[in-house]
């Protein structure tokens, strides 16, 4: 199974089905299943992406951020770090664009990438399942990566089980505003 690592606040707003575009710095050519690994480090150009930070904090925040590899505790499966969190499907990627109204995939979509701020590629995600029990794993820079037989077969396991109910947060008015579909796609 093909793996992204994403970063905290962007992982969680992407596995709560709320942002489904990625931003990177450069182009991949690879379409299909992949597994969202949330990186051990929270991204320092989290506060420029108002809406990730919206979600982030809808969710607990940095309060709630934990390590089930390191814990028994169990925290929001959503705010684990160092863990597969969701599977998705990559289903596009392209370079950002600017329209008439403003750049493309906004407002999730971002022009530029990174603290180099190279122009932006979108990832486009779809069919976002969250894992109800966060699988730990190292995460790796090269994108995408391929997972441990033992990490792609405890999360195959989760797939199979009857759909879990993701016990969201209600996301505040100002999250809801800015997520495609409003709160009733956000509270799903
Ligand atoms: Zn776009």
């Amino acid at each position: 199974m093909k793996a992204c690592t994403i970063q905290q606040p962007h992982v969680c707003a992407i596995a709560a089905g709320w942002k489904p575009t990625e931003n990177r710095g450069r182009n991949l050519s690879y379409r299909g299943e992949i597994a969202l690994h949330s990186g051990l480090s929270v991204s320092d150009y989290a506060l420029p992406d108002p809406a990730a930070t919206l979600a982030f904090h809808a969710l607990g925040g940095y309060p709630g951020l934990w390590r089930p590899s390191t814990t028994r505790a169990t925290g929001q499966p959503l705010l684990a770090l160092g863990a597969v969190i969701a599977v998705a499907d990559l289903v596009d990627v392209h370079p950002a664009a600017a329209g008439p109204d403003g750049i493309c995939c906004a407002p999730w979509g971002q022009p530029r990438h990174g603290t180099a701020g190279r122009p932006a590629h979108h990832l486009v995600l779809a069919n976002v399942r969250a894992l109800p029990r966060p699988v730990p794993c190292s995460g790796k820079q090269i994108l995408p990566w391929d997972l441990p037989p033992d990490v792609a077969a405890a999360v195959r396991a989760q797939l199979a089980e009857p759909a879990a109910e993701l016990v969201l947060p209600e996301p505040d008015r100002a999250l809801a505003a800015v997520v495609p579909g409003g709160v009733e796609t956000a509270a799903r």
